[in-house]
């Protein structure tokens, strides 16, 4: 008694034709191939995993990144992975370093962990301002960096990757989310992986290859890292989303064509903002940030009765709204329902 009841997960509707840009999601969805093999392999779905997809996807990972097959932990999604890392890796004497804003499922485990948690603003360019976040707790037991930074969609460089990873107290993993990857012209840190370095990075199926519904992430990382994710649960995975990630990883034109379809829309949707003397934050991502010079969350609300649904504000900069880079007829919309909404004097 007295609990208030826990918000139903995911279970938002929404009105005919609305335009959801709200959710980072990729409106293309999987890959001609990854919905060819969906189909094809949905009528095994009564046994586990007996013929061995996730271990053909672990396999095709590890040869296109160089890595060993111990070093890859594949998931059903990259929530769980960043859960378990945080829980695994925190405690009340094992901090979680953030950026802010940033991603905020890390922060949340973090707090079942009775972890302290250190909120560091980005630097003046959007980077996430690694000296400040290392100097942050020297009790800490994780400094997680995403690159490209949700909701920004800005980049921190590798060198100051590597800084973090070199100055990190003792003890602290440096957790790099790559969810945004390779939407971006930024390297990734696999590397530093494949180099046994506390680093574990977190890549996901959701994001450019379309498959959010479908479920499939990594966790890459050293086998004693990854060892200690295990106590946390393990799921078998959907046949269905191993098979998909598999045929999507080896399809060599979808990442740079997607990047392109995504990013073209992206710099069109900056130049409508730019034209209009809308303030925003440059992306590489398929989200970016608005600054409304108003209550956010009242833009929000307007866009919504406009049927245009918009992602949210954070605490750090109540003005701010996300936008996620949609198909170019969503953002057509988004267009118009934001100049109607921005023409009206704020309440
Ligand atoms: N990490 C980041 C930075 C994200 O933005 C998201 C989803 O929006 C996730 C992880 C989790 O996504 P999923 O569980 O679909 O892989």
């Amino acid at each position: 008694a007295g609990k208030a009841a826990a918000k139903p997960r995911r279970r938002m509707t929404f009105p005919e034709g609305a335009v959801l840009i709200n959710a980072n999601e990729n409106p293309l969805g999987p890959c001609k191939a990854a919905c060819e093999a969906i189909a094809a392999i949905a009528h095994k779905g009564g046994r586990y995993d007996i013929d061995g997809e996730t271990a053909k996807l672990t396999t095709t990972f590890a040869q296109q990144n160089g890595l060993k097959e111990d070093y890859i932990a594949v998931y059903a999604g990259s929530s769980e992975p960043l859960h378990f890392t945080t829980l695994a890796f925190t405690s009340p004497t094992a901090g979680f370093v953030t950026g802010d804003p940033s991603y905020e499922a890390g922060m949340r485990a973090a707090q079942i962990s009775g972890a302290k948690i250190s909120k560091v603003p980005l630097t003046s360019t959007y980077a996430h301002d690694v000296k400040a976040m290392v100097a942050a707790d020297p009790n800490a037991g994780i400094i997680y960096i995403c690159n490209p930074n949700n909701p920004t969609g800005t980049l921190t460089s590798k060198e100051d990757i590597a800084w973090a990873v070199a100055n990190k107290p003792k003890g602290a993993i440096v957790l790099v989310d790559e969810a945004y990857i390779h939407l971006s012209d930024s390297p990734s840190v696999l590397d530093m992986v494949a180099a046994d370095k506390d680093v574990i990075v977190l890549r996901t199926f959701s994001k450019v290859y379309g498959m959010a519904g479908i479920r499939c992430g990594f966790a890459v990382g050293r086998p004693d890292l990854l060892k200690k994710l295990e106590a946390y649960g393990q799921n078998a995975m959907p046949i269905t989303g191993s098979a998909a990630a598999n045929v999507s990883l080896l399809d060599a034109e979808l990442v740079p064509s997607r990047k392109k379809i995504i990013g073209d829309i992206r710099n069109d949707t900056f130049d409508f903002l730019t034209k209009n003397n809308y303030k925003f934050i440059p992306s590489q991502s398929n989200c970016f940030m608005i600054d409304t010079g108003r209550n956010g969350r009242e833009v929000i609300t307007a866009m919504q009765a406009k049927n245009v649904f918009i992602g949210r504000t954070w605490p750090i900069w109540p003005n701010m709204v996300r936008v996620t880079v949609g198909s170019a007829d969503d953002m057509a919309k988004f267009k118009v329902a934001f100049k109607e909404v921005m023409d009206k004097p704020a309440t």
